[in-house]
C-alpha cells in the first residue's frame, strides 16, 4: 500500500463543484489501494479577500492577528472537502495545522516548519480515513498560530510527505505542470516532463509562483518525489527529482521573472573593512531580504553600495537606513524603482561557458538596458526596466529555444 500526499491549490478548490472534483481524485487514489493525505489551500481568492478585509480595520494590522485571520481560509476548505468525501462515501476527517502536529518557529507571517508530530494523522490513516489537512498554517511551541508565507500550502504538503515518508507528493494546480516559463505570459511556453530540484529551487526563488520555494527545499532535502499536475485534466504533470534529463540538449531549462524590484544605492560610505558587514547585518537583523548586491569604490576612502529589494519593502528599508545614518556614516540614499528581474535557469550552464554573454547580447540586440546582474552555477539574473520585462522574457525564450513548437528530443 502506497502513501500519497495530494495538495489542491486555491483555484482547484475555488467552488463547491471544484471541491467535489478534488474529492473525486482523492477517492480515486484511495480506491487504487493508497492511503491518502489531502492538503488544501483557501478557496479561490479567499486569502486576498481576507487581507483586504484586515485593511478595512487598520493600515498596520499586527502579524499575529493576520495569521489568526488568514488561517480561517484553509479551515473553510478542509471542512467542506471532508464533507464532500464523506458524501461520496469515503470516511474522512479534517485537521487544522496544529491538529496535524505542524510545529513552526515563532515568526508570524513567514514561519518555517520545525517539526511535525504525525501521530494523529497516522491514527486516522490506520482507521481507514482520509486525512484532510489545512495548508499554509502551523503553531509554535507557545501555542500561537502561524502561517508559512503566501503560497505556503505547497510546503505543508511536501513537509508532510517528508515526515510521513510518503511514496509521492502530488501538487494539483491550474496548469498542467511546470513550464519553461509562466504559460499565462508566454503562450508557447513548453511543459517540462521533468526538472531537477536545484533548477526548480532557483526558478521558485526567482519568481516562478508555481511552487513555494521552501516546498522544493524540503523535497530536495528529504528526497520527496514530487509531481506538479492539473486538477482538471488527466495528463501526467512534471516530475521534480534529483537528476532530470535535458530535453533537446538545451542549456537553459526555464525562465523566471519578478515585476516589482527597486534598486537602492547608498553613496559615500566609509571604505572600511566592516562597511559591507555593518550595512547588511543591519538589514538582516531587521528581516529585510536583499537580493543583488554591487559595490563600487568611487574615491579611495569612499564606497557606494547598491542592492535590489522587493519594492514592497522600500519604505521600511530606507527608514531603517536613515535611522542608522550616523552610525553607518553614508552621504545619501538614491533609488530607482519600476524595475524587474528576468532570470534564466539550467543545470547545463555549468559545463557551457558563454551562456551569460549570449543572454546579454540577446537583450542588447533588443535595446534592453541591463541595470544589474547576478549569477550562480545554474542561473543568470538581470535587472531591467519593468517596461522591458515581457520583451526580455519573450526574447530569451526564443533565443534559448524553449518554445513548445520546437520538437522535443531527449538527451
Ligand atoms: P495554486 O493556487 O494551485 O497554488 P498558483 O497560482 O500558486 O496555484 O500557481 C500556479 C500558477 O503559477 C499558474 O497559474 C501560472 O500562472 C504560474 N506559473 C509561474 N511560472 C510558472 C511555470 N514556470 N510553470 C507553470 N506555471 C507557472
Ligand atoms: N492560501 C494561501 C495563499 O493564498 C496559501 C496557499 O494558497 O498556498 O497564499
Ligand atoms: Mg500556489
Amino acid at each position: 500500500m502506497a502513501l500519497i500526499v495530494q495538495k489542491f491549490g486555491g483555484t482547484s478548490v475555488g467552488t463547491p463543484e471544484k471541491i467535489r472534483n478534488a474529492a473525486k481524485r482523492i477517492i480515486q487514489a484511495a480506491n487504487e489501494g493508497n492511503q491518502v493525505i489531502a492538503v488544501v489551500s483557501a478557496m479561490g481568492k479567499t486569502t486576498d479577500e481576507l487581507v483586504k478585509l484586515a485593511g478595512e480595520m487598520t493600515s498596520k494590522p499586527s502579524k499575529r492577528e493576520m495569521d489568526m485571520l488568514l488561517t480561517t481560509g484553509e479551515q473553510i476548505t478542509i471542512s467542506l472537502l471532508a464533507m464532500a468525501l464523506e458524501e461520496a462515501g469515503h470516511p474522512a476527517e479534517s485537521l487544522t495545522g496544529w491538529q496535524a502536529g505542524i510545529q513552526t518557529e515563532s515568526l508570524h507571517g513567514n514561519a518555517r516548519i520545525l517539526d511535525i508530530d504525525t501521530k494523529r494523522i497516522e491514527l486516522l490513516l490506520n482507521e481507514g480515513k482520509i486525512a484532510v489537512v489545512a495548508g499554509f498554517q502551523g503553531w509554535t511551541a507557545s501555542q500561537s498560530i502561524t502561517t508559512l508565507g503566501r503560497g505556503g500550502s505547497d510546503t505543508t504538503a511536501v513537509a508532510l510527505a517528508a515526515a510521513l515518508r510518503a511514496d509521492k507528493c502530488e501538487i494539483y494546480t491550474d496548469v498542467t505542470g511546470v513550464f519553461t516559463t509562466d504559460p499565462r505570459v508566454v503562450k508557447h511556453a513548453r511543459k517540462l516532463a521533468a526538472i531537477s530540484y536545484d533548477e526548480m529551487l532557483e526558478l521558485a526563488n526567482l519568481g516562478a509562483g508555481v511552487l513555494h520555494p521552501r516546498a522544493v527545499e524540503f523535497a530536495k532535502n528529504y528526497g520527496v518525489k514530487l509531481e506538479v499536475r492539473s486538477s482538471m485534466e488527466e495528463e501526467r504533470g512534471t516530475i521534480v527529482e534529483e537528476e532530470a534529463e535535458m530535453e533537446n540538449n538545451l542549456v537553459v531549462r526555464g525562465l523566471a521573472f519578478e515585476g516589482n524590484v527597486t534598486k537602492i544605492t547608498i553613496e559615500n560610505l566609509p571604505n572600511g573593512l566592516n562597511t559591507l558587514s555593518s550595512v547588511f547585518s543591519l538589514l538582516a537583523d531587521n528581516n529585510i531580504n536583499v537580493d543583488i548586491i554591487i559595490q563600487s569604490v568611487n574615491k579611495q576612502e569612499k564606497t557606494n553600495i547598491s542592492f535590489s529589494i522587493d519594492s514592497a519593502i522600500f519604505d521600511e528599508t530606507v527608514q531603517l537606513l536613515e535611522q542608522n545614518k550616523g552610525q553607518l556614516g553614508f552621504g545619501q540614499i538614491l533609488h530607482e524603482d519600476g524595475l524587474a528581474k528576468v532570470s534564466i535557469v539550467g543545470s547545463g550552464m555549468i559545463s557551457n561557458p558563454g551562456v551569460a554573454a549570449q543572454m546579454f547580447k540577446a537583450l542588447s540586440d533588443k535595446d534592453i538596458m541591463i541595470k544589474m546582474v547576478s549569477t550562480s552555477e545554474i542561473k543568470v539574473s538581470t535587472v531591467v526596466g519593468q517596461q522591458d520585462m515581457i520583451n526580455a522574457i519573450e526574447t530569451l525564450h526564443d533565443v534559448f529555444e524553449l518554445d513548445a513548437r520546437v520538437p522535443v528530443q531527449h538527451a
